[in-house]
């Protein structure tokens, strides 16, 4: 069977983090998410994650060359002979150059990049509705899945918090740097043909089906 390199693209709260969870389960493909790489390579103490930790502990942003060598040493490894899945990398034009050179050079090739794509303000609505439990961090929806009672975890009655990170102008935030930096690389990969698009409005089992349909059809047209 051929490699499946895969990556996944699209703003945050498009869905990606769900479907990523499904598709390495479905595929027993390595989940390569960066911030859990970086986490990693600090840990298993490399010299890249040791680089990395430098930067982490101070509280900056990890450089792009020492980003794109923890991803590009990850891929290198036994569980990602047959393929993987990344997440949240390449996020620039200039990652997704090393990240192609590289693959180049160990004579393998992406399969197809995956784009979960969904309007900013349904993306605004998703995230800034969130409501975290205090005690044990069940998750609600002000709007998709409230709870019985305002502020109030049905369970276990602790309060109902909103993460810093899901607040609006952090939400509106984050969709300006992707808009910026990252959205490039949609014509980026539709000019290499690599670019499959999914719509993240629709739920979550239905992306799932789509993404299963849209892989099936590339690994026919493979074999042929
Ligand atoms: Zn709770």
């Amino acid at each position: 069977m051929s490699e499946l390199n895969l990556i996944l693209l699209g703003p945050p709260g498009a869905g990606k983090g769900t479907q990523a969870a499904v598709l390495t389960e479905d595929l027993g493909l390595p989940h390569i998410a960066t911030g859990d790489i970086l986490r990693a390579a600090r840990e298993a103490g490399t010299e890249l994650g040791l680089l990395a930790k430098k930067y982490m502990d101070a509280g900056e942003l990890v450089p792009d060359s020492v980003v794109i060598g923890v991803i590009l040493e990850r891929l290198g490894d036994d569980d990602a002979r047959d393929g993987f899945l990344l997440d949240g990398f390449p996020r620039t034009i200039e990652q997704a150059d090393a990240l192609a050179s590289e693959l180049e050079a160990g004579g393998r090739r992406l399969t197809a990049v995956l784009l979960i794509d969904a309007p900013d303000e349904m993306v605004v609505k998703r995230i800034s509705g969130r409501r975290i439990c205090r005690k044990e961090g069940h998750v609600y929806h002000v709007e998709f899945d409230p709870p019985n009672n305002p502020d109030r975890c049905d369970i276990d009655g602790s309060e109902l918090d909103q993460r810093p990170d899901d607040a609006e102008a952090t939400v509106r935030n984050r969709l300006s740097v992707y808009h910026e930096q990252t959205e490039p690389l949609i014509a980026y990969y539709e000019e290499r043909g690599l670019l499959r698009r999914f719509d993240g409005t629709s739920t979550p089992t239905e992306v799932h089906d789509h993404i299963r349909a849209t892989l099936a059809t590339l690994r026919l047209e493979e074999q042929l």
